[in-house]
C-alpha cells in the first residue's frame, strides 16, 4: 500500500491519524463490508494499514496508506461499488452549465472523469458546448463518438472549460490529477471543481462521524473505506488548486446572475460547516 506521510493538499507534515480499525469498530467494519462490498475488503486488506490522518491546518483527511491501483479496480468492479454517482440531479446539473455557459471563454467542453454517464453530455449539448468526456479508467467496450480516455486520443486539445464534478475524492494521487486537468489548460480556461464537504457528512457533525465510522447501521460515510480516498474541505480543495497555478475566477456575472453560487463561495472561507466545496478556478500561464 502506497503511504501518503505529508497533506496532499497544503503539503505540511502537521497531520494525525483520527481514525483506524481497532476491537470497537472492527464489529462495524465486518459488517459494512458485509452488506455493500460482498465481503471482499475483509479479505483484501490488512487491517493495522486502514486509517485516515487528518491535516491540522487545512482540515482534509485522507487514508494514509492507499490502496494498490490493482485492489483498488478490483473493488471498484464490485457491483456495491458503482454508480454512486448517479444520484446527480438533472436540474443541478442545468444549473451549473447555466454558470458555466455564462462565464466562459468559448465553446470546448472537457468533462474530466467522466465515466459513460452521459447526462452532463445532453444538457452541455443543449447548451451548444463541444462536449469531450475524459476517463483514463474507462474501459470503453464500444466506439463512443464523445468519450475518450487518453490524452493522445484527445490530441493534447486544450479546452475552455473542465468540468471536474465528484471525481477528485477518488483519486490516488491529486498532484498527479492536477497535472493531468493542466494538460487540458490555455490561459483562462476555467475549471469547475465539486467534490463532497468532509466537515459535512451525513451524520452533520464531524464528531459523530468519527465516532460512527466506518458504519452507523444506516448508510455509508464520506469516508467509509475506500468509497472517497480523500475528504475535502474548502480550504483544502482552494490550496491544492492555488498550489499548482490556478486563482478562484471572480466574474460580476456570477455575481449578478448566480449571488447564491457566489455567496456560497464565500462561506467557504467565513463558515467552513456551510460551505458545499464547489468552487470555480481560472487557469494562470506561468511566465
Ligand atoms: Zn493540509
Amino acid at each position: 500500500m502506497d503511504k501518503i506521510s505529508i497533506c496532499p493538499s497544503c503539503k505540511c507534515n502537521n497531520f494525525k491519524i483520527v481514525i483506524n480499525i481497532d476491537n470497537n469498530n472492527i464489529d462495524k467494519f465486518k459488517k459494512l463490508d458485509n452488506l455493500y462490498y460482498d465481503n471482499i475488503l475483509t479479505s483484501l486488506l490488512n487491517f493495522d494499514k486502514v486509517k485516515i490522518a487528518k491535516c491540522n491546518r487545512c482540515l482534509h483527511h485522507w487514508y494514509f496508506y492507499q490502496p494498490s491501483n490493482q485492489k483498488l479496480s478490483f473493488m471498484y468492479s464490485n457491483k456495491s461499488f458503482k454508480d454512486k454517482n448517479s444520484y446527480i440531479h438533472k436540474k443541478n446539473i442545468e444549473k451549473n452549465i447555466l454558470i458555466l455557459k455564462k462565464i466562459s471563454p468559448g465553446k470546448d467542453f472537457l468533462d474530466f472523469g467522466s465515466g459513460l454517464n452521459n447526462l452532463w453530455e445532453n444538457i452541455a449539448h443543449k447548451h451548444n458546448f463541444n462536449y469531450f468526456g475524459y476517463d483514463p479508467y474507462m474501459q470503453k467496450k464500444k466506439k463512443l463518438k464523445n468519450y475518450f480516455n487518453s490524452l493522445s486520443e484527445l490530441n493534447y486539445k486544450k479546452f475552455d472549460i473542465i468540468n471536474v464534478n465528484q471525481v477528485l475524492e477518488h483519486v490516488k494521487n491529486l498532484d498527479t490529477a492536477l497535472e493531468e486537468i493542466k494538460m487540458f489548460c490555455k490561459k483562462e480556461t476555467i475549471v469547475k471543481v465539486s467534490v463532497p464537504n468532509v466537515l459535512r457528512p451525513r451524520e452533520k457533525y464531524i464528531k459523530k462521524f468519527y465516532k460512527e465510522w466506518p458504519y452507523n447501521n444506516k448508510s455509508l460515510h464520506t469516508m467509509s473505506p475506500y468509497e472517497h480516498l480523500h475528504g475535502f474541505t474548502a480550504k483544502s480543495l482552494k490550496n491544492l488548486f492555488l498550489r499548482k497555478n490556478f486563482s478562484i475566477k471572480h466574474s460580476f456575472k456570477i455575481l449578478f446572475f448566480f449571488n447564491h453560487f457566489y455567496i456560497r463561495q464565500y462561506l467557504n472561507n467565513l463558515i467552513p460547516l456551510l460551505s458545499t466545496t464547489e468552487m470555480i478556478f481560472k487557469f494562470n500561464i506561468k511566465d
